[in-house]
């Protein structure tokens, strides 16, 4: 008869963030001056059209998801409002953005579902947003987070890349990125931080060249590409216009 194993599975071992908590604390409390509230910029009026706006910003950008959708969520705004204009008319208001014979598809079932098995309302927990067809964990995420309020993070292209060049989460893929972030961030400053990480490598860790002589955490990132140690002093930012 064969022994069944009592040994736990091994947990997954992570690569380390070069920083400490003491660092940590000072990057995330700058970000913090500088955005103390900070918002995404992809435009929605209620979870369900969040939900239809982060599904179809898969390799688009916020601007060019907000272009489509500010007409598009003016006549359909509910699963059953999306699901009366049918996918042909939903393809015609989102055609300005890539893949959008599939995203059209991809509204069209996830409103379905929604209304099927969910009651037409957004479900709040990770494991039922990713049943919903066009919904992975990053979009999942999102929404937990600007809908429901619960800290998450959601790791798109700049906080994959900022992660590796700033060795804040030296990991390969998004979702040990994830793992690392969820793990190192002082929990005060948690529910924000996606928005600050994402907000920074949009406008100032910039993919071709990082702007590090206006960069307010110069001092402390350990980055090889860095070309500036001196930190930029802190602005706040207090209101952000969605742009479209
Ligand atoms: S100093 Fe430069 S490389 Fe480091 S986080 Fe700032 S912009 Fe990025």
């Amino acid at each position: 008869m064969a022994i069944k194993s009592k040994t736990k599975p091994k947990k997954k071992r992570l690569p380390r963030s070069k920083y400490n908590r003491k660092e940590l604390t000072e990057i995330f409390s700058r970000f913090q001056k500088l955005r103390p509230e900070p918002k995404g910029e992809l435009m929605h009026v209620n979870p369900y059209t969040l939900v239809v706006a982060v599904a179809l910003s898969a390799q688009a950008t916020d601007i060019g998801v907000n272009r489509a959708t500010k007409e598009l969520f003016k006549v359909a705004d509910t699963p059953e409002k999306m699901l009366a204009l049918g996918e042909a008319k939903v393809g015609e208001y989102i055609k300005t953005i890539g893949l959008w014979r599939n995203k059209a598809k991809n509204v069209i079932a996830l409103s379905q579902m929604l209304v099927d098995e969910f009651n037409s309302v957004v479900p709040q927990t990770r494991e039922e947003l990713v049943r919903l067809p066009g919904v992975g964990r990053k979009t999942a995420n999102v929404v937990m987070s600007m809908a429901f309020g619960i800290p998450t993070m959601a790791v798109d292209t700049h906080i994959l890349r900022i992660g590796m060049r700033m060795g804040l989460a030296p990991a390969k893929t998004p979702d040990d990125v994830e793992a690392i972030l969820m793990r190192i961030i002082p929990e005060e400053f948690l529910y924000h931080a996606h928005h600050w990480l994402i907000l920074h490598g949009r406008y100032m860790c910039v993919a071709r060249k990082p702007k590090c002589e206006a960069c307010i955490i110069a001092d402390l990132c350990k980055s090889k590409v860095k070309t500036c140690d001196v930190p930029a002093p802190i602005v706040p930012i207090l209101d952000q216009e969605i742009p479209i």
